[in-house]
């Protein structure tokens, strides 16, 4: 079976002006198909079709070069449109243990988030991923996901052009300031942590 464009889970408008609805409908409706769609190009008529796309990921690494990036790029969206939030939250009380464990406070960590983000060179993305017990923030290049990489990435911030361009043009710093203040879903990652697995695309 093919893999399908995931829904948004919030109306298109709801991040706005982080991230308009325009926005959306470009990263959405078309970059995120477009991975989406060369993912299926790519697995029709092999014996990879079906399998689930995290499998299809860790297949591709360092094989095959247009797959893993088009694939990691498929659940690379899908993660980050649940790691993004209407409203602003705060975590749960066993993430905000991890955090306080890990970065001190919750606003050093969002500091730390903002920074690694804005310091990030060219196109990649910037995590927050539990290893052991243990958060640390990473980031991967490109299309490169965690979602084959050990462990349990919590949350993620896409930080292509594409995803903020239309709204904050060269200020990718004020993408993540708004982002990081105001649209992160902390119920997303606390889940992810409490299932203590890999999230996995859907389908
Ligand atoms: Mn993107």
């Amino acid at each position: 079976m093919a893999y399908e464009l995931m829904p948004l889970p919030y109306d298109p408008q709801a991040l706005s002006p982080a991230i308009s609805a325009e926005t959306f409908s470009y990263h959405h409706g078309k970059h995120h198909k477009a991975y989406i769609d060369k993912t299926n190009a790519a697995l029709d008529g092999t014996d990879r079709q079906g399998l689930p796309l995290e499998e299809v990921v860790a297949m591709a690494r360092g094989s095959d070069q247009a797959l893993f990036n088009n694939s990691g790029q498929s659940w690379n969206h899908g993660f980050y449109w649940h790691s993004l939030s209407p409203g602003a939250k705060t975590p749960g009380a066993d993430l905000a243990a991890g955090i306080e464990r890990a970065f001190g406070s919750f606003d050093e960590l969002k500091t730390k988030l903002s920074e690694r983000g804005a310091g990030h060179f060219a196109s990649g993305w910037v995590w927050l991923v539990e290893k052991g017990g243990q958060l640390s923030i990473e980031e991967t290049h490109d299309g490169d996901s965690w979602a084959d990489r050990e462990g349990n990435p919590l949350l993620t911030i896409d930080l292509w052009e594409h995803a903020y361009y239309l709204d904050h043009q060269n200020a990718r710093p004020n993408y993540l300031k708004e982002v990081i203040e105001n649209h992160l879903d902390w119920d997303f990652a606390a889940d992810n942590l409490q299932r203590g697995s890999t999230w996995k695309y859907p389908g």
